[in-house]
This record gives C-alpha cells, sequence and structure tokens, in this order.
C-alpha cells in the first residue's frame, strides 16, 4: 500500500479560507457555505491520516515522527492530528470526544483570524476520531485493503557490517 501525505488543499471560493479535503461535499468552517462538487479522484483527509499514522506508528512507535516536515498547510494539520492522538493515547481520557473538544479549545494558532482553522481541525480529527474508536485503524485498513504484512525494517549500515 502505498503512502500519500501531501493534502489535497483548496480555498472556499466565497471567503478564501483555506481547507484540506475532509469531505466530497462540505461545509466551509469560515462562512457556512456548502461546498459540492469536490474531487473524487482525490484522498480524502482521513484515509491519509489513518494510512500515515498506522505505518508510522508500527515502524516509529509514534503517530507523529520525530523529523515529520511540514512543508504545507495540509501538512499541519497531519502534524496536529498525528499530534493528539499520540497525546490521547498517552492521556488515555474516559471521554475521547470530550478530550478533542479541549484539545482543540487550547490549541495555540498563529494568528486570532484564523479562529475558523479550530472548527475546522476539530471536523478533520472528528473523522479520524471515530474510525480510531470503531472499528479502530488496524482493523478499518484490514477491511478496506486486505490483510497486512508486517513491516520489514532495513538493516542499518552498522548491521550489515557485522552480520
Ligand atoms: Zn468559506
Amino acid at each position: 500500500m502505498s503512502i500519500r501525505t501531501n493534502q489535497h488543499c483548496f480555498e472556499c471560493k466565497e471567503c478564501l479560507a483555506k481547507l484540506v479535503l475532509i469531505a466530497h461535499e462540505m461545509t466551509c468552517p469560515k462562512c457556512s457555505r456548502l461546498i459540492s462538487g469536490l474531487p473524487h479522484d482525490e484522498t480524502l483527509f482521513y484515509e491519509n491520516a489513518i494510512s500515515t499514522m498506522s505505518f508510522y506508528k508500527r515502524d516509529h512507535g509514534f503517530y507523529r515522527p520525530l523529523a515529520f516536515y511540514v512543508g504545507s498547510w495540509g501538512d499541519m494539520m497531519l502534524s496536529v492530528t498525528y499530534q493528539f492522538f499520540d497525546f490521547l493515547e498517552q492521556e488515555n481520557p474516559a471521554d475521547e470526544k470530550e478530550f478533542l473538544d479541549d484539545f482543540i479549545k487550547k490549541l495555540k494558532l498563529d494568528d486570532d483570524s484564523d479562529e475558523y482553522l479550530r472548527k475546522h481541525y476539530h471536523d478533520a480529527i472528528s473523522t479520524v476520531l471515530v474510525i480510531y474508536l470503531d472499528p479502530g485503524i488496524e482493523k478499518y485498513l484490514e477491511e478496506k485493503f486486505g490483510p497486512r504484512e508486517p513491516i520489514k525494517r532495513k538493516s542499518s549500515w552498522f548491521q550489515r557490517l557485522i552480520s
């Protein structure tokens, strides 16, 4: 299975808010306009998030790799999503949805005028959280793509030298 991390980003035609493709029909978190006719050949945010989360967790032990490169606004949304799930598993709260509400409230944004981003992050992470809770990321991926093979780690130059 290939991993795609570049998100499909676009702007709302009405208010020019920067958006990530969460659903093929979605409501703009800034101006509440219904945006339809979004491209069906683009991967939705939660699909990218879930695939990469599974890969990174199995390979690194964290959802957010230590050297994750944030090169675009869509990467930033993925990065916040990874942080949320790492934090969630660390804290193990009784109510995950309430934990998300709290996480989003405390999120530091660069610019207060980007307050709509809070709603957009919340909408995006919620789509991942629903699957995370039921049936779970690994089960979801298995149902969608079939049984998964364990990740084979490449041996390091040092291991090759001594073997
Ligand atoms: Zn808008």
